[in-house]
């Protein structure tokens, strides 16, 4: 047969007539065979349902729960212990019978302010790991308003479903993580004479999700594909978690506690106690609605957590605590080639004070460490060497062959 009487065992059509076709043992599938098969593959997979969380994840207690963090997350003990009371009560809320004069819980979605890279996407990933539910991180940023660029907010639903290989029952009990939600406040405390694309129109569009609603969701993503079935998502038992930097938002929170403080006589004793280093501990829902988000949206958040920013002590733990700990996975890595791998604790030190002095955070870990074993990477495969000790001072020699823009670069 020559190339050109090839056809599609599925539909017949010539492979002219395709845009592709696959060949497999003895027979052939065209482009829109595959489109049509991959609808029906979401389909079966919406409608096959199963039980979601297994009753071991459902009575886990919050100090177990608690616990579970401990070994992904070190430090951020407040915030933890509020996470754990959370994602408690919000199973306990889907536990619930419906009867008609219980009490209706209402939903615990979480908000966290805390500097970049201190560990609230990780926070909302471990959670997620260990309720074994889908998790779907969005950037608030490429969120638009229907009929604007970018995304609409039920693509959050979409990458959701996608996350729960379309099982919908999955998916309507999975956990949303709201990435950069403070670049969607409100730039002026002034309700906006021109429309405010980019924030206040977002956060509402956003709030019909975090109540509780049954939205309309195209399965593969919107625009590209106008044809497809909608399917109902109800987005009750989502648990939302919305994390942000908030930059400045210390400027607020510390105009508020210097005025609440005038008028007490013991003022300055009253001062002495407050930590200035690090004032997100003192956070309360009014910071957040005059950083610029609406009221509304502060109200279905009704979690609200900080991140304590990581100190020394806390970035070198980082990097050999927590169960995938950066240095534990290159020893990993070489062990793979039958290398043992060490630093010394010299080495480690270095690394974590050049962290600091850089201000890189707890990212900047990873590309120092990998700035200073690349090399190693490289040459040690394949030959006799068998253990690889890194000491302070190799360190400090790959170091000062790079400059500072190249580590942010990695990071
Ligand atoms: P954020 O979401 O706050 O910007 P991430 O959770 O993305 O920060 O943190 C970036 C990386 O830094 C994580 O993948 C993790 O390796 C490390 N990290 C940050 N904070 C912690 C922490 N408290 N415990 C363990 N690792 C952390």
């Amino acid at each position: 047969m020559s190339k050109e009487d090839l056809e599609c065992s599925f539909c017949g059509r010539k492979k002219g007539e395709t845009n592709l076709l696959i060949a497999g043992l003895d027979a052939h599938i065209c482009d829109r065979c595959i489109e049509q098969a991959h609808g029906i593959v979401i389909e079966e997979a919406l409608h096959s349902g199963g039980s979601v969380l297994s009753d071991e994840v459902m009575l886990k207690k919050p100090k177990a729960i608690k616990a579970f963090l401990d070994k992904y997350v070190i430090g951020q003990d407040d915030t933890k212990k509020v996470m754990s009371v959370a994602v408690y009560n919000h199973y306990k809320r889907l536990l619930q019978a419906k009867g008609e004069d219980e009490v209706e819980i209402q939903k615990s979605n979480i908000i966290i302010v805390g500097h970049t890279g201190t560990g609230k996407t990780l926070i909302a990933k471990s959670i997620a790991k260990m309720l074994n539910v889908p998790l779907a991180i969005v950037d608030a940023t490429v969120l638009t308003e229907a009929g604007y660029v970018g995304e609409d907010v039920e693509g959050i639903l979409t990458r959701l479903l996608q996350a729960g290989d379309y099982n919908l029952e999955k998916a309507q009990n999975g956990i949303v993580f709201i990435d950069e939600i403070d670049k969607i406040a409100r730039k002026s405390d002034n309700p906006s004479i021109t429309r405010d694309v980019s924030g206040e129109g977002v956060q509402q569009a956003l709030l019909k999700l975090l109540e509780g609603t049954v939205v309309n969701v195209p399965p593969k993503g919107g625009r590209k594909h106008p044809d497809q079935k909608f399917i109902e998502f109800n987005t009750e038992n989502i648990l939302f978690i919305a994390g942000g930097a908030f930059d400045g938002i210390e400027r607020i929170i510390s105009k508020r506690m210097n005025m609440q403080t005038i008028g007490f006589k013991s003022a300055s004793a009253k001062e002495s106690q407050i930590d200035s280093e690090n004032l997100l501990k003192y956070i309360i829902p009014k910071d957040l609605k005059d950083y610029g988000l609406i009221p509304e949206i502060i109200g279905r958040l009704p979690v609200l957590t900080y991140m304590n920013p990581l100190d020394k002590k806390t970035l070198r733990m980082i990097l050999t605590e927590p169960k995938n700990a950066i240095i534990k996975q290159y020893q990993k890595l070489f062990e793979m080639d039958g290398i043992e791998f060490q630093m010394t604790d010299g080495a480690l030190d270095y690394i974590v004070d050049k962290a600091l002095e850089y201000n890189l955070g707890a990212r900047g870990l990873r590309s120092l460490c990998e700035t200073v074993l690349t090399d190693a990477m490289y040459e040690l495969p394949g030959t006799d060497t068998k253990k690889l000790v890194i000491n302070k001072t190799d360190v400090e020699k790959k170091l000062n062959q790079v400059t500072l823009h190249q580590l942010k670069a990695v990071s």
